[in-house]
């Protein structure tokens, strides 16, 4: 079990890091809003308006998402740790590079999947332009744009309905993107601290030294609303080996080699606010 000094110095270090977060997921899903409105307003003045190029919307999210990946590996690069090795560095910067086009592609997936529900609701109810507008400027910049765009269609079909918009729900989704954003960092930056660790031991590999770090613990953190891997806190496996995570939820077990492991199912690694330290 982890004392309680090491405890409330990584519930300060993880609500620091949640808070950037959310700052990058805001950024993101404002992004979002913003082509979801420009695109309503391009569609009602012409129903052939073209939407926006996935080379434009690539390049934003690029842009967008790109200081707060690099960030995080420039303070690996920066390191007085690495500083020394060309190699490492290089694969430093690969490392972040598919980190950012992964988180992108992510990215780009969901607004793709926004715009299609946008444009099946254009072409199969009437929607009140000036309503939306006037709706979308009183909320906040984050406002959900799928609830904007109910409140602003005519049809009797939506009046009746239960369900607000009456699309194929299996084949048309919204989403808001900040879940999105925030998952995504959490990824990375379990995933640039286990690099970080990583290129110490290669460091002193290079040196012809043991590993400085050969142990690593799971920390629960207690963040979030989520209290499915309360039963891994404390556990402790050798660096390079895989956390067996359990979900304390469903009882299933999982070899993660870090919270978040990209590589682990939905269920264990979205959203979750679990850290690790390594010794
Ligand atoms: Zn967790």
């Amino acid at each position: 079990m982890v004392s309680t000094l090491s405890r409330k110095y990584w519930e300060r270090k993880s609500l620091i890091e949640k808070r950037q977060n959310r700052l990058s997921a805001y950024y993101i899903q404002v992004y979002n809003n913003n082509v979801i409105d420009k695109f309503i307003k391009d569609y009602l003045n012409d129903e052939n308006a073209p939407r926006p190029t996935q080379a434009m919307l690539y390049g934003d999210l690029y842009v967008l998402n790109k200081p707060e990946v690099y960030k995080q590996y420039n303070r690996i690069i920066n390191s007085k740790y690495t500083s020394d090795s060309a190699l490492q560095n290089m694969i430093l910067r690969n490392k972040a590079d598919a980190r950012l086009n992964t988180i992108v592609e992510t990215e780009l997936k969901r607004i793709n999947k926004n715009l299609d529900y946008t444009e099946k609701v254009l072409g199969t109810h009437e929607l009140n332009l000036k309503e939306y507008q006037k709706i979308a400027q009183r909320e906040k910049a984050i406002a959900n744009r799928k609830n904007i765009m109910e409140r602003s269609v005519k049809d009797v079909d939506f009046i009746r309905s239960k369900f607000g918009i009456n699309i194929d729900s299996n084949v048309f989704t919204y989403r808001d993107l900040d879940i999105t954003a925030e998952a995504l960092n959490r990824q990375t930056q379990m995933g640039s601290s286990f690099d970080e660790y990583d290129a110490i031991n290669q460091e002193a590999r290079l040196n012809g030294l043991p590993d400085v770090y050969t142990e690593k613990e799971w920390i629960w953190t207690n963040e979030g609303q989520t209290t499915r891997h309360s039963s891994n806190d404390g556990q402790t496996v050798g660096f390079y080996d895989y956390f067996q995570c359990i979900h304390d939820v469903t009882g299933d077990v999982e070899p993660l080699m870090y919270p978040c492991d990209p590589n682990g199912s939905f269920e264990n690694t979205w959203i979750c606010y679990c850290q690790f330290r390594a010794f």
